[in-house]
């Protein structure tokens, strides 16, 4: 948006603008040819100085229309050339007197490709355009926000909203276009993924676990290695109220790293068995999903339950079988990664199913999992890292929420700093101390890609040096990077968790889940290039059994802002829904790791960081307003319906997510 009332002097503009108005005289159109090109140059003066105005394209038409002795505004960048400015193809019109009381005095700019501006859509032809838009159109278009809301909130009409956003009298007058055009737009989408719940919970049926069973009570008197925490129990509670509700679930469940949901997946998937059905949880790896098996395996030993590991890596005849038993329902708990849901993955009775470390799993794969049974299971969604307030309220609008908001006790707050190359020798004592102690110690390496071979040369150039610092047969280094088979990687991470040996060289493939309690040290290597949940989560495989912890974030010397302000945030909190926080606000929703392929968050307006209170507004509303009338079948709330009707977008994932 420009605004006209504001015009640049030719002597003295700001050259650091993006866009200027100038208001002057065009004078000595002549033509320039060179080579094969020929140029139209005309001179712009305004009652400071001058600059040069050049045309590549459309000179017959600038020839016919530009007169002498008129008036005109002219727009655009100058770019500095030879001694003076010039301005390549400015937008130009003929300016109205300067005295005369101007209805608009702003101008909307349209950011256009080179193309669309030779066929005369720069700025101006699409500001031709949208005016006779909105003339012709604004007349029919229907409101669509009820009235009531209107007054609430004082927003302008459509019509008014959709003509002040491009051409307002005012710069206030805009702002309000705009608050109507952000609330209209979270508006639709709550009211799309919170109708979808309410029609889920109003019309679905979902299996009823009635009883709190043998396996769940066996588990909790017998099995449990440790009292629950507050926040386990509060949470295993809204479950299984949920769970025997009659209504499916659909259930988000944030915790922060090393929160202990495991042991909530594990001990509501119990209560699957205890009624009668099968359970199955997935991991976004092998490796956690082995960890997950191994795990499961020993919390319900002696327990007459049956859990099998379905992963990629078994062999044919082993997959078969497992399939065969799971059909039959023999397999009780199967545990795996995107293998579980593949069609030819048949349960006999699947009840729940739950989903571990979500941000990798897209909507669609989860949406397969609905189809492997007649009655829907219910679904536990478990986060790796905790989501910002508004990004959840936006992003998981029909699940509800569950949150553990407390750690297991005993834990000692990690202790992160943050080095150079320069040093290095520190960190190397400072390791060999730790092992000493009998302390284990991560060494983690940025891929980005796992395909990009110079973020393989850094991992392997890292554990060459630090195999000649640390030597056998005195240490006993562990590597493990993605390109690795997964026989190999799951060997070498066995070696290092039954602590054969002490450092683990790596790439993310740990990030998510991996469990060591023995080890202290958390360093991460060329830091500044992860993202800051990403640096929570590394982080968060350090401080798992008690003994103090520390996480060493080794960056190069020369740091962005925003590095900086990352390496600090970490260096000062270890609070997971600070972090979170600290990340959206620093990054903007659309960058979010594992967030952008959802698409969900594509808002055309609306900033869901920016605009919070609007985003809690559009919540609160579009919640009561279903409370009130789930069906939509109010008068007030017609515009509401027709806009589910014909809105359906996403028809199969509606139950899911
Ligand atoms: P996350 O929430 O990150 O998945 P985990 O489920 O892996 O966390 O739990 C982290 C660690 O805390 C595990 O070693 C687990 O055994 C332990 N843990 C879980 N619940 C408790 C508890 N109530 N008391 C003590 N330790 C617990
Ligand atoms: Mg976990």
């Amino acid at each position: 948006m420009v605004d006209r009332s504001k015009v640049s002097k030719v002597a003295n503009f700001d050259p650091n603008e993006p866009y200027l108005v100038f208001r002057g005289k065009v004078s000595d159109m002549h033509t320039v040819t060179s080579g094969r090109t020929t140029r139209l140059e005309a001179t712009f003066s305004d009652d400071t100085g001058s600059l040069l105005l050049v045309w590549f394209q459309g000179i017959k038409w600038i020839r016919e229309s530009v007169r002498a002795g008129v008036t005109y505004h002219v727009m655009g960048r100058p770019n500095e050339f030879g001694y003076g400015y010039q301005l390549v193809h400015p937008d130009i019109e003929e300016a109205f007197p300067a005295d005369a009381p101007s209805s608009h005095p702003f101008l909307p700019v349209y950011h256009t490709s080179e193309k669309a501006k030779n066929k005369g859509l720069g700025t101006r032809g699409m500001a031709r355009l949208t005016d006779n838009l909105l003339r012709t159109f604004t007349q029919t278009l229907p409101e669509t926000l009820p009235q009531y809301l209107l007054a609430k909130y004082q927003f302008m009409s459509r019509t008014q909203a959709l003509r002040n956003m491009h051409y307002p009298p005012s710069m206030e007058v805009w702002c309000e276009a705009l608050r109507r055009e952000k609330f209209e737009e979270l508006f639709y989408h709550q009211l799309d993924y919170q109708y979808s719940r309410t029609s889920r919970l109003y019309h679905s049926v979902g299996r009823v676990f009635g009883v709190v069973g043998q396996l769940f009570n066996d588990f909790y008197s017998q099995k449990l290695p440790f009292p629950l925490t507050g926040a386990q129990k509060r949470v295993i509670k809204e479950i299984r109220e949920n769970m025997r509700s009659g209504r499916q679930m659909n259930r988000l469940l944030q915790g922060d790293v090393g929160s202990g949901k495991t042991l909530v997946a594990l001990m509501t998937i119990l209560l699957a068995l205890d009624n009668g059905c099968q359970a199955c949880l997935m991991a976004p790896t092998e490796i956690l999903a082995t960890q997950h098996f191994a795990n499961f395996q020993k919390m319900l030993d002696g327990l007459p339950i049956r859990v099998e590991l379905l992963v990629g890596s078994l062999k044919a005849s082993q997959k078969r079988k497992i399939k065969q038993q799971l059909a039959a329902g023999e397999i009780d708990i199967l545990i795996g990664t995107h293998a579980l849901i593949e069609p030819n993955v048949v349960f006999r009775q699947l009840g729940y199913v739950v989903i571990d470390e979500q941000h990798r799993f897209g909507v669609e794969q989860r949406a397969k999992l609905w189809s492997k049974s007649t009655i829907p299971p219910h679904v536990l969604v478990m986060t790796a890292t905790p989501i910002p307030r508004t990004l959840a309220m936006t992003l998981y609008a029909d699940l509800d929420c569950s949150v553990i908001d407390e750690l297991p006790p005993g834990r000692q707050p990690i202790q992160t700093s943050f080095g150079t190359d320069a040093h290095r020798a520190l960190l190397f004592d400072f390791m060999r101390k730790q092992i000493a102690q009998g302390r284990q110690v991560y060494v983690v390496y940025p891929l980005i890609n796992e395909s990009e071979s110079l973020d393989l040369k850094d991992l392997m150039d890292g554990y060459e040096s630090i195999s000649r610092s640390f030597p056998m047969p005195q240490y006993q280094l562990s590597i493990v990077h993605g390109q690795m088979a997964p026989e190999a990687k799951a060997y070498e991470m066995d070696r290092f968790k039954r602590g054969e040996t002490q450092i683990m060289v790596s790439t993310t493939v740990i990030e998510v889940g991996v469990d060591v309690p023995n080890a202290t040290v958390m360093v991460i290597e060329n830091a500044e290039r992860f993202g800051l949940s990403q640096l929570h989560q590394l982080r968060g495989r350090v401080g798992r059994g008690g003994g103090q912890s520390y996480c060493i974030l080794m960056t190069k010397d020369d740091l962005s802002k925003t590095s900086k302000q990352r390496i600090q945030t970490m260096c000062s909190t270890t609070d997971g829904f600070a972090i979170a926080e600290a990340d959206l606000k620093l990054r903007g929703p659309g960058d979010l790791q594992g967030l952008q392929q959802s698409g969900m968050l594509e808002m055309k307006v609306a900033d869901i960081v920016a605009d919070e209170p609007l985003v809690c507004a559009a919540r609160d509303e579009v919640k009561q307003i279903l409370e009130l009338d789930p069906d939509l079948s109010l008068p007030d709330h017609r515009p509401l319906l027709q806009y589910i009707q014909c809105h359906n977008a996403h028809p199969q994932w509606d139950n899911i997510s």
